[in-house]
């Protein structure tokens, strides 16, 4: 090895690299790496992950600090810190921060930065300003000394009205997305419910229903259910002699009907043409019979405007081993008896 370069000597590429004439690591760099090492460890033992999130924040903190500095390299001032901590140096400490916290995809800041919510979009499209913040205000403030001629007290006074921009524009852009996304969202929700809604009568449609049932099997074969079928009684002939505009009347009205006879946990669905379907979570042979009961009442007692109309029930309660189907096949059946017997009349599943 041959010429030591000396402090003095140093070539202007030279410097903004950060190299020292003493040739020895310096202390800032020692720690941030042993804080790397950290952790690395923290990574590999798949613990501690606040800790080691807390000490990644650390180390870019401290490279951010030589970032920084080259601000005022770019400015052409002199950057005591960042002989201290060359840039080249800071950007490795990145990219090893980096690495590490890919080593672990799935957890912590990693996590935010690829996940695909609200956080993940904010922690995308602030990242790059952030890192850019520093080296930006450090070199217009420079800037605004060597070439301006600006005092100190003014340079406070800028930096403060710099820092108090930023983060307000910061806090701008958040609310912006923060509204965009909440005005998506409120969107998506009313297609869902358009989605999930019967046009007519507005109960939720068969795809409900279905859902329904699938989750209620998915949580477990113990859990009590019973189910109605019902059908408007010759509806066929009320279509033919008031017109299918009255008809859609009564079929609005009776899903004010149904709804108004069960409790908020029900579902009533419509489940085809004139046909509905009600989910009792909870309720026995007997709690089914009472509903029943009360829809046929509800039913006699309505002041309907060109005649009466009445219903016919069928009505299953879950049976061990029982699937979706053949619980609502053995509500129909229940229900073929009702019409069978001469409608506007309440039927259990069972032998008759
Ligand atoms: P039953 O007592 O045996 O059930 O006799 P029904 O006449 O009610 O039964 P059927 O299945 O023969 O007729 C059902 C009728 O329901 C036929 C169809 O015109 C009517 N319908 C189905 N959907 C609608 C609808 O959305 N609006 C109107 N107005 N009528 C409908
Ligand atoms: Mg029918
Ligand atoms: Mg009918």
């Amino acid at each position: 090895m041959g010429h030591v370069l000396q402090a003095t000597e140093y070539a202007p590429d030279a410097r903004w690299l950060g190299m020292d004439a003493s040739r020895r690591m310096n202390e800032l760099a020692a720690l941030a790496f042993m804080l790397l090492g950290l952790v690395g460890a923290a990574a590999i033992m798949g613990r501690a992950i606040w800790l080691r999130e807390a000490l990644v924040v650390i180390v870019i903190g401290i490279a951010l600090a030589s970032w920084a500095s080259w601000g005022l390299v770019l400015a052409g001032e002199e950057a005591n810190l960042l002989r201290r901590l060359p840039v080249v140096t800071a950007l490795l400490l990145l990219l090893l921060c980096l690495g590490w916290m890919s080593a672990v995809p799935t957890t912590g800041l990693t996590r935010i930065a690829v996940a695909d919510s609200l956080g993940g979009a904010f922690a995308r499209r602030l990242i790059l300003p952030a890192l850019l913040l520093p080296v930006l205000i450090t070199f217009s403030l420079a800037m605004g000394q060597s070439r301006l001629g600006l005092s100190q007290s003014l340079l406070y006074a800028l930096t403060a009205a710099l820092t108090g921009g930023v983060i307000t524009s910061m806090i701008v852009w958040v609310a912006f997305l923060l509204d965009r996304s909440e005005r998506l969202r409120r969107t998506g929700a009313a297609a869902r419910t358009e989605a999930d809604t019967d046009g007519l009568t507005r109960l939720a449609n068969r795809r409900v229903l279905d859902g329904a049932l699938g989750r209620i099997w998915r949580d477990g074969e113990d859990a009590q259910l019973a189910v109605l079928m019902l059908d408007l009684d010759n509806f066929k002939s009320f279509n033919d002699s008031f017109g299918h505009q009255a008809g859609d009347e009564v079929l609005r009205e009776t899903a004010g009907l149904l709804r108004a006879a069960v409790r908020p946990g029900d579902l009533v669905a419509r489940y085809g043409g004139e046909e509905f379907v009600i989910l009792l979570p909870g309720a026995d042979a007997a709690a089914a019979r009472r509903v029943g009961q009360r829809v046929l009442e509800a039913f006699r007692a309505n002041a309907w405007p060109r005649r009466p109309v009445t219903i016919s029930i069928g009505a299953a309660v879950r049976q061990p081993g029982d699937t979706p189907d053949s619980l609502l096949q053995r509500a129909d059946a229940a229900l073929y008896r009702s019409k069978q017997d001469g409608r506007d009349r309440f039927t259990a599943d069972g032998p008759a």
